[in-house]
């Protein structure tokens, strides 16, 4: 968090020419994947993520079943060529972190108590990360549920908005989220605007927090349309 680094041109517009409530390009493709159950690749802006969908399956060993519903177990992991320092392999800190708020989001639109016993398996793989990837990999996740078919009752869509020079800004890039004074990742259903997710880095007033939630569940709504529209033309192809 770095404020000496000018985030914001002259002509109104950020570095990389987006407006303030604009987001990166995204694009979504659903079932890509033949092995898993469902699947879902996206990329927004520089970040590419890939997510993977495996159950409902019995779950071993059997003493880690819960008799009443299916356990959800989220895996994120960022690939050692996703920055541009090499990234040492294998979980670290704020992988499981990020495996455990998406897992929490996602559980709670599955219809768990439909598949006692079982496990659904979520793997969101991260080969290109250039900010945001939680909001891209739980939103890809989402898509891949969709696609394995694994009953839920809604999508979940999510988008983060920040703080950068005093201005309120959607979507952080790489740059923006360094030298920003503020990261705010969300999380909604769309369907019913509940929250399942938000989280916070650096500090907001509660106006400028307002705005932020606002500008990222406005945001979140187009990329709705963009998650439906991938598993449109998912089930279309067949
Ligand atoms: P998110 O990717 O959800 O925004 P963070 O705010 O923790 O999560 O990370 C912001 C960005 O910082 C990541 O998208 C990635 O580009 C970069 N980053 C995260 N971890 C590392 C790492 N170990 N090495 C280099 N860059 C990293």
């Amino acid at each position: 968090m770095n404020k000496e680094v000018k985030l914001l041109r002259e002509d109104g517009l950020r570095l990389d020419g987006r407006r303030y409530d604009e987001l990166r390009p995204i694009k979504i493709e659903a079932g890509v994947l033949n092995r898993a159950d469902g699947s879902a690749y996206l990329e927004w802006g520089s970040n590419k993520v890939l997510a993977a969908i495996y159950g409902p399956r019995e779950l071993h060993p059997r003493h880690m079943q819960n008799s009443m519903k299916a356990i959800v177990r989220c895996k994120y992991s960022m690939a050692s060529f996703s920055v541009p320092d090499r990234k040492r392999p294998g979980p670290d800190r704020r992988s499981t972190e990020i495996s455990k708020v998406i897992g929490e989001a996602l559980e709670s639109v599955i219809f768990t108590e439909q598949f006692p016993r079982t496990v659904v398996d979520v793997f969101i793989e991260v080969f290109q990360a250039d900010a945001g990837t939680r909001v891209a990999g739980l939103t890809a996740a989402s898509v891949a549920l969709a696609d394995a078919g694994v009953p839920m009752k809604a999508l979940i869509t999510a988008c983060a908005a920040g703080k950068v020079e005093d201005t309120v800004v959607l979507d952080l890039g790489k740059l923006e989220d360094n030298a920003g004074q503020a990261d705010l990742p969300m999380a909604i259903i769309p369907t019913t605007g509940e929250i399942v997710l938000m989280q916070m880095d650096g500090h907001l007033t509660p106006a400028e927090f307002r705005k932020a939630r606002d500008m990222a569940v406005n945001a979140c709504y187009q990329i709705y349309e963009m998650q439906k529209d991938a598993l449109k033309r998912r089930y279309a192809a067949e």
